[in-house]
């Protein structure tokens, strides 16, 4: 088990008091600024030329590492076609659904697991996979907001996104109301029992879970 030293834990409450101060953050946690794209929402689709980001990319796609990752690797896959986000796939795209989720397998290491699948209501433009290892171990982990929303029903698997089109030719989202329950649902380890009594409580359980 992880020993914290008390520098660690006076680091960790720093960060989430530092948080609460500062104002005017998108929910994926960059300021909300404008970018090239004229509006902090369509920072996605600047990132895709963004070589620092950029980790590859083919004809279909293109995969960056998320800016603000909430885990130890934290990638998103992102079609070259103008698609706003899952709320406005179709039939149409099950191909382009299936190459996304196959290339976001492919980034997978064998030491961690990941979870792979869509926000069921994104804050960011242009439709993007988030593939992610689930230790949740990141600074940029900062809210209840930002842990339920890859803890609970509002994370749906892509497999979930494909089979519904396979089966029935739409995607079904969870409601508005579903999504603000699923946000507001106290918060829980995701790997045991325990339930934290705050963000910094939390962050510094998980660290029970984190293997290397
Ligand atoms: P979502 O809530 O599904 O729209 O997630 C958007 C993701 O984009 C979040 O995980 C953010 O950390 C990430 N993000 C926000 N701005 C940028 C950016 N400019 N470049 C790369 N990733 C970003
Ligand atoms: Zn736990």
């Amino acid at each position: 088990m992880l020993k914290l030293t008390g520098e660690i834990r006076t680091k960790l409450v720093l960060e989430m008091t530092t948080k609460r101060k500062s104002t005017g953050e998108s929910p994926g946690g960059p300021p909300k600024k404008p970018n090239t794209a004229g509006h902090w929402s369509g920072g996605l689709v600047a990132a895709m030329e963004d070589p620092k980001l950029v980790v590859s990319s083919d004809d279909l796609v293109t995969v960056i590492r998320d800016a603000y990752p909430k885990a130890k690797y934290h990638y998103l896959v992102l079609p070259k076609e103008n698609i706003s986000s899952i709320k406005s796939a179709t039939q149409d795209h099950l191909d382009l659904l299936k190459h996304m989720d196959k290339v976001g397998r492919e980034l997978m290491t064998s030491e961690d697991t990941f979870k792979i699948g869509y926000h069921a209501e994104p804050s960011m433009q242009r439709l993007h996979l988030h593939v992610i290892s689930d230790d949740m171990n990141s600074p940029c982990v900062k809210t209840k907001k930002h842990w339920n929303s890859f803890n609970t029903e509002f994370f749906i698997d892509s497999k979930v996104i494909i089979e519904q089109l396979e089966r029935k030719g739409k995607i079904k989202l969870p409601s508005k109301d579903k999504c603000k329950e699923y946000m507001e649902r106290p918060l829980k380890c995701h790997k045991c029992d325990y339930i934290p009594k705050h963000m910094p409580d939390l962050k510094i359980h998980i660290l029970k879970h984190v293997t290397s």
